[in-house]
């Protein structure tokens, strides 16, 4: 992309803040009402493009981006009013006559950049958030999900003014040219390494950012668990666009006892979701890519192999995989990103406890357990972003609760009222009355005033 076009949009959103008519709530809700409905319009368009990209069908097209934004925006729509007033808050005696309030106020210009394997919620979720909060927002879409990133640029400039949200589309390059640019804040979703580089880049200009980043998310299932239903949910979590999900259960930890019987209830699960044929069944995602297939192939090995394990190189998919692993296993290093499983067995869930908080503290944690007690010593006493007890990745799926990471799959986190604070700065103001003015601060210092300052600050 035309670097001298990104900095005139830069420019004129810059010089244009006050001027933004997003800084006005009533201008949000219109904004994103457009949006919601130029999406509806669009559906088929971003249907087919992550069709294209990620050979994602039409109902996981709608159930994991599309249905999700919509539903976002709809939270945002409905709410965007009370989170954008001031609040009113209690004022401490000693500052009587007054009033305190915090007001909630755009950041001013904010830079989004997505990754590829949900690209087009990764890109419009985000943006909901900043909108409803009064942001511009410079979008910059995944240059690997090449025909979503194309609709996005459309979609936005179907939607919105420059002033208000502008796409630059492109990849390393474009986003080092953004980095380098003075934003009040920057929202990245993307893997660690290039979170590291984003933050480094932030630093420059003290601004501050949002960091959505990855990991080996845990899935541990004990001897308590419903083996049958775990391995339903575990299948959906792990082979939902062909592996492709940062919240996906990474590896399989469980109880020594129930390896087999687990292992057996995940093979018959595959079989029942993708059908005994996975490559040649047409709702089932591709690797992005031949680097992202070939990253995937090059753990698979004739030793490992437990069920699956078959590719096809023309089409770029990769069976739902299971392999027999053990802590040094080259798939246990690093995040998988690929529907491959290794499954990894403990004896006493203190080894659990211990193995997950020695490691980078992972985006999402699952645990399969009918035991109370367990659920509650796991979840209480492993680091992690967020999770389920007895499902996988659906924690995500709401505006209730916020979604983010922890130290190294990430800083912050958004959704629903998270994701307005997230783009929004909070004024903490105290509102003077002038009828009476408490001379106990002012010097000359007395006695007396000491006595009343201890009186009213204890
Ligand atoms: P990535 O970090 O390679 O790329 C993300 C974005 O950064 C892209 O827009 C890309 O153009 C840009 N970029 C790439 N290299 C850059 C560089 N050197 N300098 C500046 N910008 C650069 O990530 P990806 O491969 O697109 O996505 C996969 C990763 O994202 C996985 O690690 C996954 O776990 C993570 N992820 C996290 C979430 C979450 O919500 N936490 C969601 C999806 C993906």
């Amino acid at each position: 992309m035309d670097k001298e076009y990104v900095l005139e949009c830069y420019n004129k959103q810059r010089n244009n803040l006050l001027n933004n008519p997003l800084r006005y709530y009533k201008n949000r809700i219109k904004a994103l009402k457009k949006l919601y409905k130029n999406i509806r319009l669009m559906n088929d368009e971003i249907v087919e493009a992550l069709q294209k990209d990620l050979n994602k069908s039409e109902t996981e097209a709608y159930m994991t981006e599309i249905g999700l934004v919509l539903s976002e925006i709809t939270h945002m729509i409905k709410h965007c009013k009370r989170y954008s007033k001031p609040k009113r808050v209690a004022t401490p005696l000693a500052q009587f006559a007054s009033k305190s309030y915090v007001m909630p106020c755009p950041l001013g210009q904010v830079l989004i950049i997505s990754p590829w394997n949900y690209p087009f919620m990764l890109s419009i979720e985000p943006l909901v958030d900043a909108i409803a909060a009064g942001n511009a927002v410079m979008l910059k879409p995944s240059e690997t999900s090449e025909n979503v990133s194309r609709v996005i640029d459309k979609l936005i400039k179907a939607t919105f003014t420059e002033n208000e949200v502008c796409t630059v589309l492109g990849g390393r390059s474009e986003c080092e040219f953004l980095l380098d640019l003075d934003f009040d804040h920057i929202f990245f979703t993307g893997s660690t390494r290039v979170g590291k580089i984003v933050m480094q880049k932030a630093a420059e200009h003290f601004t501050s950012v949002t960091l959505e980043l990855g990991g080996k998310s845990p899935c541990i299932v004990d001897k308590t668990a419903n083996l049958e239903l775990a391995a339903k949910r575990i299948v959906f979590g792990k082979y939902l666009n062909c592996g492709q999900t940062c919240v996906a259960p990474d590896y399989l930890y469980c109880h020594n006892s129930i390896k087999g019987k687990l292992i057996k209830e995940v093979e018959r699960q595959i079989v029942l979701q993708y059908s005994v044929d996975p490559l040649g069944n047409k709702d089932y995602p591709k690797m992005i890519n031949k680097k992202q297939f070939d990253n995937g192939i090059r753990l698979i090995k004739e030793n490992n192999v437990i069920f699956g394990g078959k590719y096809d190189e023309n089409t770029l998919k990769i069976e739902p995989t299971v392999l027999d692993s053990t802590f040094d296993s080259d798939e246990m290093q690093e995040e998988i990103f690929a529907p491959i499983l290794p499954v990894v067995t403990f004896e006493e869930l203190d080894e659990v406890i211990s193995y997950v908080n020695s490691h980078s503290k992972p985006l999402a944690l699952y645990l399969f357990s009918s035991s109370k007690k367990n659920q509650k010593r796991i979840m209480s006493a492993c680091d992690f972003g967020g999770g389920c007890v007895n499902d996988t990745i659906i924690h995500l799926a709401t505006s209730n609760m916020a979604f983010g990471g922890l130290k190294q799959s990430g800083i912050g986190g958004y959704h629903g009222k998270v994701g307005f604070d997230t783009f929004s700065h909070k004024k903490s103001i105290v509102d003077k009355k002038t009828w009476l003015d408490l001379p106990m601060r002012y010097q000359p210092y007395t006695k007396t005033k000491f006595r009343l300052i201890k009186m009213f600050l204890k």
